[in-house]
Order: C-alpha cells, then structure tokens, then sequence
C-alpha cells in the first residue's frame, strides 16, 4: 500500500523519522494532556496496537496536535502496521482537523478498503473548508467507485451544504432525485439540508415544499425556512412562517432569533423587534453576541440608537469588530455623524479592537450623508495608512462624497485613477450627482455608458429623465422615454410600507389595491391643506411626465410614502407628539415627498422615521437628520 512513499511526502526529510530525538518530540507537544506514555512509546518505536492507536489518535484530534499525530501515522508505516479502514478513517478526520487537506486525501486514496465513513469524513473536510466542488467532485466519485454501499444521511447533509451557486444548484437537484430513490428524502437531517440548499438558491417555493412533505421537523428545519425567506427579503413571509411555528410550539435557537431580526429589521418592524427582544431576554441562549449584534442592527435600522447603543454598551469587553460596526453603521445611517465620530474615536482609543474595512466603509459614508467631503478624504487616507485595502465600495463612496458636494470634476479624476474598473453603480451615483447639481453635458456621457453597462437599470433612464425634466428639455425627455418603452424597461414600482399594532401594510405608488387606499388619500389631502398653510409649496420638478400642475400635484399626492404616512396618521394614537411613524420605502425618497414629511412632523408636531435605500430619515419638528442632504 504504498506506505513509504506516503512517509516520504509526510516527513520529506528522509531522516526526520529514523532519528528522532526524543527531547525534541516531548518539548514540541502543544498540549500536556496528550497521552504521554503512548506517545514515548511510538517514538521509542515499540509495538502498538489498535487501542493504543486509536487511543493517542483521538487525543490528536481532539488538540488539533497535528506534529505529534503525524509522528504516529509515520510510527504505523515505519512497523508496516496496517491501519484497518477505523484506524485510517480517524488519521482521515486527524489531518482534516489540522487543516492538511491534501494529507487526509492521501490517506483516503491510499486506503486497500474504505467505508462510508471515511468518504463522508473527506467529503466534510472539503466542504468545511468552502472546497465545494471538491466536495462534489468527491462525492461523484464515491457513487462511481464503491461497492456495498453508498452515501449514508451524513453524506447527504454535508455534501448539500456544498449546492451553492448555479452548478451547485444543478447538483443539488440531482442529489435531491437520488435521495428520492435512496429513501433518504424523508430523513429529518437531509430534509433540512435541501430545504436550505433550496432556499440559498433562492427557490423559495421549492424549499417550501420540501418543508411540507417533511414527516417530522426541528427547530434547524423551521429556522432553515426562516433564514430562507429573510435572505431573500421576503421579511413579511420570513414573520409569518416564524409566527405560525411559534403558535404550532416550536422552540427557537439563536438562529431563528437571528433570522428573525434580520427580517424585523428589513421592515423596521419596530413593535414586533422590541417584542422578540424581550423573548430573547426570557430565554437564555448561547452565542450572546451574535444576537446582540442582531440587536443593535435592528433598532437602528428602526431608527432607535438610544435602544441600539444601550445594548452596545451592555456588551462591554465582549465587544467584536462586528458590534463596533453594527454601531457605526446605525449611526452613519442615521444621519448621526457626530456621534459615529465620537464613537470611531472611542474605537483607536481603547485599542482592542482595529477598526476593519467595514468599519472604515462606515466612516466613509458617515461622511458622505453629513456632506463632510474633506473629512471623508482624510479617512480614506488613514485607511491606506492603515493597509487597508479599499474595495468597490469604498471607491464609491468617495467619488460620491465628491459628487455631492459639486466637485463634479474631482470626481472624474479620481474614477480615473482608481486601480479597479468603476462599476454601474459608481457611473450611477456620478450620474445622480449631476442632476442634483444641473450638470447636463456629463449627465447624458454616463446615461449612455451606463445604457451599455445595464440597459435593464430603469433607475438610470428615471435619472436622466429628471435631469432633462428640470432642465426643461421635454423634447429630449419624450425621445428617451420612446427608447426605454422600446427596450420595455420597467420602472420599479414605489412601494412603502408601516407596520401598524404588528401588521405589515404595503402601499404602492397611485394604490388601488390597499383596502384602506381611500382613507389614506383624503389624509393626505386633508395633511396637504394644513402644511400649505403653514408655507409648503409642492416641487413640481420632482414629476417624469410633461403634464400639467393640477395633474402633477395629483401625481405627487399619490406617491406610496405619502399614502403610508396618511394611513399612519390615522391609525396611530394620533394625539400631539403621540408615537412615532415609522415608514420604509423600496426606492429613494424624492425631494417633494421629503419636504412634505417635513412639514407634517412639524404641523401635526409627530415624530417620522422614513426610511429609503439609500439612508434613513428621521424628521423632528420640521427638519430632517439627513439636513437635506441625501
Ligand atoms: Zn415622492
Ligand atoms: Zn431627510
């Protein structure tokens, strides 16, 4: 069985075995509670048995000690032990807890006779690993090659893990046939690894079924279907699933609350998190921090820092790299830009922990949403002292940053000087800045690129629509609206949502589908005759259509954040300085709506936090966090 040129690539100094010095051997073991007797033994190249190998190989294992497990496989070949198929499975598992994947394949291939467990254990090496198409590639060769038996529910559910991507996918359905034919499908373990394989390929209603025809389920199943809507941003559904288990009993672990938040979180369902927060207090769970990091997530993106920062706070030196972030991402959102720099400041200070590139990510944007172009550049340049490495999103920021602010040429310069090629996104935010500040010649350069790039992105056409609108260039409006129905790009639809007693209602631009759309509109009315008197003009500009203005204030009036609102003002206790209005929205905010909101906390004296894709809004007696500037 090849054993000597197996001991060769393992000690490929041809005398490291034969002479060990036992002094060296001893002074090198990482660990005391490793089987000293044993281990002298096998330096002192007496016989061993089975026992006495599985015995000192398990505590190698066990201490990832892998210099002294290695001396043990070079001690079986050295006495021309045969290890049965156990003994090289474990050797097998050895290597693969100490990270030589390479070693434990050389043992499998070299193995005379093999089992399923072995094959599983390599199979999960590589899979462990992120090796996927190793893993499958194995896999494949373990249907073809052995006989008496073949993969077992283990083998299943570790070699699913590795169905991720498109050919994953492709394998994932073709294993999920097999299980049919093994009988395995039904299996609590493998069910629950195709359900998630499923949902990570985004077939929801797939994963869906697989949980239905399931004969028994577990929390890792339930939570599995959780995870599957909520990463897919199906956060009503993700709350509705999670709902339903809890009134059928289920018991939740860490990641079903984690799953759970990350839905809340997407809806900033701020009733409904403060209440799986309090579940979360009631039952005691491990990995403490990763939920409060889930914590802190979620009621910022509620708009809640003083919730969000209490929690933080309470962390005290368990803090990771990923609660600072959680913490300056809230704030940065937020439009908080004094205290994500207080905070940052805090961060060097105590020293614990270095700030990372998400961290410097906050930062930067930090500096974009309080418009602080200089600042922003300074960071960047202290993340190059660093050595950091900027990515995509940091590139962006910055030439954001400078868009905003009008340095419209700096920005050029610096896309121009940037080591990666600018994404549609980047070109995009360029594009932005140049409608905010009436930059028409670059505008229409970067429209038609990005026509190149991602003649699908509805939001590039709507962009230079408006930058014609205001420049009152319908003629050319009119053309470019032929050419995107030409291409059939579809605008995204606005779509707001509020959660009112902890239900979820939806709103889309001009509803008809709200069952309450009428209620929600005469509010709007009524709001518009009060805040027009208290001097809001609405901003005609901010309509794509060559109509005229009765028609556009009526456009405008139907816009679905308005309508949210309107809905909120009615069923929210709506006495002066009541509760807060929270409103999410799918698309920016545009500057009518946002000046509309303006006046209504200030009028009707509430407190409104809207929130869009680009940053939260947080609107007190007629001003805004993001002080226009966003
Ligand atoms: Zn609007
Ligand atoms: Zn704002």
């Amino acid at each position: 069985m090849g054993g000597w040129r197996m001991l060769r690539k393992i000690c490929p100094s041809k005398r490291a075995f034969p002479s060990i010095n036992p002094l060296y051997f001893t002074t090198s073991i990482t660990n005391n509670q490793l089987n000293e007797p044993l281990l002298q033994m096998a330096v002192r190249g007496h016989n061993m048995k089975f026992d006495d190998y599985n015995k000192i190989l398990n505590d190698c294992v066990d201490l990832s000690a892998f210099r002294e497990g290695q001396r043990v496989h070079a001690h079986m070949i050295k006495t021309h032990y045969s290890p049965s198929v156990f003994l090289s499975t474990r050797l097998i598992v050895f290597y693969k807890k100490c990270d030589y994947l390479d070693d434990a394949r050389r043992v499998l291939d070299e193995m005379p006779e093999t089992n399923v467990v072995s094959w599983t254990a390599m199979i999960t090496g590589y899979s462990q690993k992120g090796l996927t198409s190793e893993a499958l590639n194995l896999f494949v060769e373990m249907l073809r090659s052995c006989i008496g038996f073949g993969p077992n529910q283990f083998t299943f559910t570790t070699v699913l893990t590795s169905c991720i991507g498109d050919l994953g996918f492709h394998h994932g359905t073709q294993i999920h046939s097999l299980l049919v034919k093994s009988g395995f499908e039904y299996h609590i373990f493998v069910g629950s690894s195709l359900l998630d394989m499923y949902a990570k390929s985004g077939k929801i209603h797939d994963a869906h079924r697989v949980f239905d025809d399931m004969p028994e389920r577990d929390v890792v199943s339930c939570t599995a279907l959780i995870s599957g809507y909520a990463q897919l941003g199906l956060d009503e559904e993700a709350i509705q699933v999670f709902r339903k288990f809890r009134t059928e009993g289920m018991s939740c672990n860490y990641v079903t609350y984690a799953s759970l938040l990350t839905a809340i979180s997407g809806l900033a369902a701020f009733d409904h998190g403060k209440q799986v927060h309090n579940q979360i207090i009631r039952t005691e769970l491990p990995n403490a921090v990763v939920l409060h990091n889930s914590l802190i997530d979620m009621y910022s993106k509620c708009g809640s820092l003083s919730y969000a920062r209490t929690i933080f706070n309470n962390l005290n030196e368990n803090k990771n790299v990923i609660s600072w972030n959680a913490m300056l991402v809230g704030y940065s959102k937020n439009g908080l830009v004094n205290e994500a720099e207080e905070l940052f400041e805090r961060m060097k200070e105590e020293n614990t922990i270095r700030p990372n590139n998400v961290t410097y990510l906050a930062m930067l944007s930090s500096s974009g949403h309080g418009g602080n172009d200089e600042r922003g550049m300074e960071i960047f340049e202290e993340m190059l002292v660093n050595r950091i490495e900027p990515e995509i999103e940091h590139y962006g920021c910055v030439v954001d940053l400078l868009g905003r602010s009008g340095q419209i040429s700096r920005a050029v310069e610096f896309i121009k000087h940037m080591p990666i090629e600018p994404t549609a996104a980047i070109l995009g935010s360029l594009l932005g800045a140049c409608r905010v500040h009436s930059e028409v010649g670059l505008g229409e350069v970067l429209a038609k690129k990005l026509e190149e790039l991602e003649p699908e992105n509805a939001g590039n056409y709507v962009i230079l629509s408006n930058l014609y609108a205001s420049a009152g260039r319908w003629e050319d409006m009119r053309n470019l609206r032929k050419r995107m129905n030409e291409k059939a790009v579809m605008k995204e639809p606005g779509r707001s949502w509020i959660e009112i007693n902890r239900t979820v209602h939806t709103f889309h631009a001009s509803d008809v589908s709200h069952p309450m759309k009428d209620e929600a509109f005469e509010k709007v009315r009524e709001m518009l005759v009060r805040i027009k008197e208290a001097g809001y003009v609405p901003d005609l500009g901010c309509v794509g259509y060559d109509v005229d203005e009765e028609q556009k204030e009526k456009i405008l009036l139907g816009h679905s954040e308005k309508l949210a609102l309107g809905f909120g003002m009615i069923y929210s206790c709506s006495e002066v300085g009541g509760k807060a209005i929270r409103i999410m929205k799918n698309l920016r905010i545009c500057v009518d709506c946002h000046s509309f909101v303006k006046y209504v906390s200030k009028v009707y004296g509430r407190e409104i936090y809207l929130r869009d894709t680009k940053r939260f809004h947080h609107f007190v007696g007629g001003i805004c966090s993001c002080k226009d500037y966003w």
